[in-house]
C-alpha cells in the first residue's frame, strides 16, 4: 500500500486535532506514516497517540533546531524523510506555519502543491484535493501532475476517526542546512489565553458584528461561546471599532474558519466576511433585518434582536447540559 506522510502538529507534548484529521484522510489514500519533528521527551506518548489514529509508522527526529517557530529546520527534516520514503503524498495542516513548510518542501522536492484543501480523496492520477475558491462561490477539484503531491488541508475538513495501527517509531537523524542554523528565537511572550479553542481549529465558532454594539456587549457572544465550548470570532466592523482583537477577525483580511457550526450575531454577511466562514458545515445567523444578506446563506436564520435571542439560546444550552 502506498505510504502517505503526515507532518505532525504538536504543542507542549500534545498532538493537535488537525493532525488526527489528516491521519483520518490519509487512510483513504494509503498507509499513513507520521513525521514528528522535535518532540523531545514526549515522542513516545505522541507516537502512541498517532498509532491510535492509524499511523503505521512514526518517523521521529529530535534536535534543538526544531524548537519554536523555525520553519527551515522542519523543511530540512521533512525533505530528508520524504526523499528517503518516496511517499505517494505529503499532508500538512493549513496553518500559517504548515503552508510555509509545504511551499518550501514542494520547491525542494520539485513537486506541485495544493493549499487549503477542504477534502482529499483517492483518484486515478493520485490524490484529488477539493478547494473552496472565490469567497466559497465555487469548489475546485485538483490533482498534482508533477512529483509527490504536497497538500495542505484546512482544520475541520473531517472528524478524526480512531483506527489502531502499529505506530512503530523509526528514529531519524537530520542534517541541517546553513539557513536552518541562521535564525534564533531570542525572546518569547506567551499570549494571555482565553481558555477557548483556537479559532481556526474550533468545531464551533460564535461571531459578533457591528450589531453587538460595544466591547462590553461582546460578553453576550462570549457567554454563548462558552456554553457551547466554542471559539469567538468577530467581523471587521467589530474589530475596527476596537470591540474585539484582530486575531479573532473572520474573513478575507482575517482568519478562515470551517467549523461544524458557525453562529453569527449582528453580522450582515458582506462578501469579505463570507470569504472566511462560508465553508462552515452549518451556519446560523441572528439578525434583526430580514433583508440581511447573511440570511441567504444560512441553514437556520433567526430574525430578531440578538440581545433577546442569544441569551435565551445560552440559557437553553446550559439547561440541557446540566
Ligand atoms: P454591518 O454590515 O454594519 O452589519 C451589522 C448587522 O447587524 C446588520 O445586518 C444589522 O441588521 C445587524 N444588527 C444590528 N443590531 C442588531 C441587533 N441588536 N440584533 C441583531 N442584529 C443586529 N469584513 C469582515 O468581517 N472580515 C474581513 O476580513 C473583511 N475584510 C475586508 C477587506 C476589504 C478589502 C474590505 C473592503 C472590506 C472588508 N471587510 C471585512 C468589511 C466588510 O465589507 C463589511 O464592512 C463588514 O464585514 C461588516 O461587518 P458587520 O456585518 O459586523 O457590520
Amino acid at each position: 500500500m502506498s505510504e502517505i506522510l503526515v507532518l505532525v502538529d504538536h504543542v507542549d507534548g500534545a498532538v493537535r486535532k488537525p493532525t488526527l484529521e489528516l491521519l483520518t484522510l490519509a487512510r483513504r489514500l494509503g498507509e499513513p506514516s507520521a513525521v514528528v519533528l522535535g518532540a523531545g521527551d514526549a515522542a513516545a506518548d505522541i507516537a502512541a497517540k498517532l498509532g491510535e489514529y492509524g499511523a503505521a509508522k512514526v518517523y521521529a527526529a529530535d534536535a534543538a533546531e526544531f524548537a519554536d517557530y523555525l520553519v527551515v529546520p522542519k523543511v530540512d527534516g521533512l525533505e530528508q524523510i520524504a526523499k528517503a520514503a518516496s511517499p505517494a503524498a505529503v499532508l500538512i495542516t493549513s496553518s500559517a506555519e504548515g503552508k510555509e513548510i509545504a511551499a518550501r518542501l514542494a520547491l525542494r522536492i520539485g513537486s506541485g502543491i495544493i493549499t487549503d484543501a477542504v477534502d482529499v480523496k483517492p483518484g486515478d492520477n493520485g490524490p484529488v484535493a477539493t478547494q473552496s475558491v472565490f469567497a466559497a462561490s465555487f469548489t475546485v477539484d485538483s490533482t498534482v501532475s508533477h512529483g509527490t503531491p504536497v497538500i495542505t488541508v484546512k482544520a475541520n475538513a473531517t472528524s478524526p476517526q480512531p483506527a489502531q495501527a502499529a505506530g512503530t517509531v523509526e528514529n531519524v537523524a537530520i542534517t541541517f542546512c546553513d539557513a536552518a542554523k541562521g535564525t534564533k528565537v531570542v525572546s518569547r511572550t506567551r499570549r494571555q489565553s482565553s481558555g477557548r479553542p483556537e479559532l481556526t481549529e474550533a468545531a464551533i465558532v460564535v461571531s459578533g458584528g457591528r450589531g453587538v454594539g460595544s466591547a462590553e456587549s461582546f460578553s453576550v457572544i462570549e457567554e454563548l461561546a462558552d456554553a457551547l465550548g466554542a471559539a469567538v470570532g468577530a467581523s471587521r466592523a467589530a474589530v475596527d471599532a476596537n470591540w474585539y482583537p484582530h486575531s479573532n477577525q473572520v474573513g478575507q483580511t482575517g482568519k478562515t474558519v470551517s467549523p461544524h457550526l458557525y453562529i453569527a450575531g449582528g453580522i450582515s454577511g458582506a462578501i469579505q466576511h463570507r470569504a472566511g466562514m462560508q465553508t462552515s458545515k452549518t451556519i446560523v445567523a441572528v439578525n434583526k433585518d430580514p433583508e440581511a444578506p447573511i440570511l441567504e446563506l444560512v441553514d437556520f436564520g433567526v430574525i430578531g434582536d440578538l440581545f433577546d435571542v442569544v441569551p435565551q439560546l445560552t440559557a437553553e444550552i446550559k439547561t440541557r447540559k446540566s
